[in-house]
C-alpha cells in the first residue's frame, strides 16, 4: 500500500467503513509508516474530540491513548477474523479427510 492509498483510508477507518482486508493492509501500513500514523492521529484526535464534546465521557482523556486503543481493537478484529478463517479452512480439510476415509472404507469393503 502506498501512502496515498493509506491517506484515502483514514476517513473510512475512522467511520469504521473498511473491510477486514482493507483494515489489515491499512494497519500494516500505518504501523510501519510514521507519516501516515501521524496523519491518522491528527484526524482521529480531531474526530474523537468532536464526538466527545457531546458525550459525558471524560474529556481529559489522553487522545493519543484513544487512538492506540482504537488501533488495538482494529487489530484484534483482523486477528480474530484470521483465526476464524484458519479454523474454518481446517474444519473443511477435516471434513474432506473424513469423507475420503468413508469412501476408501467403502471401496475396501467391495
Ligand atoms: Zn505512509
Amino acid at each position: 500500500m502506498t501512502c496515498k492509498e493509506a491517506e484515502q483510508m483514514v476517513m473510512p477507518y475512522i467511520n469504521d467503513e473498511l473491510t477486514d482486508k482493507e483494515l489489515e493492509t491499512f494497519l500494516d501500513h500505518v504501523y510501519g509508516c510514521k507519516a501516515c500514523y501521524e496523519e491518522l492521529e491528527i484526524y482521529y484526535t480531531l474526530y474523537a474530540g468532536l464526538a466527545q464534546l457531546d458525550s459525558d465521557e471524560d474529556r481529559n482523556q489522553d487522545m493519543h491513548n484513544l487512538l492506540e486503543e482504537a488501533l488495538y481493537v482494529s487489530e484484534q478484529r483482523v486477528r480474530g477474523r484470521k483465526l476464524f478463517n484458519i479454523y474454518y479452512a481446517f474444519s473443511q480439510v477435516l471434513a474432506m479427510a473424513a469423507l475420503a476415509g468413508i469412501i476408501i472404507t467403502e471401496i475396501l469393503k467391495l
